[in-house]
């Protein structure tokens, strides 16, 4: 779809900040750079032109999938983005044809599913996106800095700048906006606190998580048909382990555990954890494989979602999104994607603010935005939560209809190795392009039936 021409004599304000310089702030200072004069991404590590993997990321050594959604949105942002990133060797992937997948011990079926990802390093994908959004006008990246607090005015309700530390000194950034894409370690509920207003409350489930990835050079010839390879946990064993293209003729391998059963970082528990996920498919690929560096570890110990929808205050002038506000299991691979949809919701808030109180005036958009940004971030954390729910050790709220949804999910799981409808309309939930009432359609939900009844002839045959 065609973005609406942006209309620079009627910019909603003068100025605005993006904390954070990564994935979420960079497409937000995109959406940004159509309503206000200047944008400013404040960010605290040192930037490189190239792709670099850097402190305040510590993520981007691992695999990082952005889904067809997330495409979709970068595409819209950036024309030509895509093809930018496949000229700087990022590999065009279906999810039904090049990719083996592999979900509670079900291999997914082989078809062209018309479900098309960029595979890539996350260091190559967030290089190239800060390319395309410093080269809008009126946007600027100032990094080494270290946001520290937010300026209010003398009423105390209204944000006019973000308060920042860096090599030469400290300073205040005026803005009429500030957007927190800071990350998981978001200050701004400890900044609100400061300023004498509540912190958001937290919804939380506990995962234990542990990544731990390294790069390989890519075999040639490759050891197998696949390009690809993404393999989730069963029910008992829940170890995952994904080889994914990226540039260079390279293999990120990365290997998942939850519940602490964390992936070693040194070569030879590395290779056994390998040969210990549901399939030894994975291990064989990079058994004999070169590898080109040391293996990185990363934890993640927990779901979090800051709900500053349900704030009784918060001052006007601040926007928070992507993983400052919330911070899914990266397994699902839907962070990015959200945190895109985010950018967008800001965008369609921003709009309608303008149409409703003429420029100038941001009065409301807070509030306006972080109940409609709760709305979109809904449905990936039921997701992804209520898959986890699914172990019995996760603490969390278990509700009877969650129950109901994971032993049909279950049937769906079954289905997807031999029925490429339902797999077509499974992928379509999964890379966030339908709803998940897409699986609950008649065809998806009669052949679930059949399996529970036993009438489908693919059980007989172990499927
Ligand atoms: C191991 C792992 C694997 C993942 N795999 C995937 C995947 O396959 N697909 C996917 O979509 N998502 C994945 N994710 C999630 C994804 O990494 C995040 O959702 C995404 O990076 C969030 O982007 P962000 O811009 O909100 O935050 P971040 O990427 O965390 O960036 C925050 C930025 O803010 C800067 N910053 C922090 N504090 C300050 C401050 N005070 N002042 C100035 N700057 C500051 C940091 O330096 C950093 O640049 C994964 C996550 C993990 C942990």
């Amino acid at each position: 779809m065609a973005r609406p021409v942006p209309d620079k004599d009627h910019v909603v304000g003068r100025r605005a900040v993006v904390i954070g310089g990564s994935m979420a702030g960079l497409l937000t200072a995109r959406v940004l750079a159509d309503h206000f004069d200047e944008v400013t991404l404040v960010e605290r590590d040192s930037i490189s032109a190239e792709p670099a993997d850097r402190k305040g990321v510590p993520q981007g050594r691992h695999v990082h999938v952005l889904l067809a959604r997330g495409l979709d949105v970068l595409g819209e942002l950036f024309p030509g983005v895509i093809e930018e990133l496949a000229a700087e060797g990022a590999e065009r992937i279906d999810f039904g044809t090049d990719m083996r997948f592999q979900s509670f011990g079900t291999w997914k079926v082989c078809f062209p599913s018309g479900i098309r990802c960029s595979f890539q390093s996350r260091a190559l994908l967030e290089a190239v996106v800060r390319r395309r959004a410093l080269a809008l006008e009126g946007v600027r990246l100032r990094s080494g800095l270290r946001a520290t607090g937010l300026e209010l005015d003398a009423s105390g309700r209204q944000v006019t700048g973000v308060r920042v530390e860096g090599a030469v000194g400290d300073e205040t950034i005026p803005a009429d906006l500030v957007v927190d894409a800071s990350g998981r370690g978001s200050r701004t509920p400890a900044w609100l606190e400061a300023l004498g207003y509540e912190a958001p409350e937290e919804s939380s489930v506990r995962v234990h998580v542990g990544y731990a990835s390294r790069i390989y050079r890519r075999p040639d010839p490759m050891p197998s048909t696949w390009r690809a390879l993404y393999m989730l946990g069963t029910e008992t064993r829940h170890r995952a382990g994904v080889v994914s293209p990226i540039e260079g003729n390279r293999w990120m391998v990365t290997l998942i555990g939850v519940l602490k059963d964390y992936p070693p970082a040194d070569e030879k528990g590395f290779l056994e954890f390998a040969r210990n996920l549901s399939s030894d498919e994975l291990y064989h690929a990079i058994r004999d494989a070169e590898p080109l560096g040391p293996i990185a570890s990363h934890r993640f110990p927990s779901h979090v979602w800051r709900r500053y929808e349900r704030l009784a205050r918060l001052p006007e002038g601040i926007a928070v999104l992507g993983d400052a506000l919330c911070s899914i299991n990266p397994v699902y691979g839907q962070g990015m994607t959200t945190g895109a949809l985010a950018a967008m919701t800001l965008d369609r808030c921003l709009r309608e603010q303008r149409r409703a109180r003429g420029p100038g005036d941001l009065c409301g958009l807070t509030r306006a935005f972080q109940a409609r940004v709760a709305e979109v971030i809904e449905v990936p954390w039921r997701l992804a939560t209520g898959e986890d729910l699914r172990f019995p050790e996760v603490e969390g709220e278990r509700t009877r209809s969650q129950s109901m949804l994971n032993w049909y999910a279950r049937h769906v799981h079954g289905l997807c190795g031999y029925d490429p409808e339902v797999t077509a309309r499974f992928y379509r939930v999964q890379h966030m392009l339908s709803g998940p009432q897409a699986l609950f359609h008649p065809r998806v939900a009669l052949a679930v039936l059949r399996r529970q009844l036993g009438l489908d002839r693919h059980l007989a045959l172990g499927a």
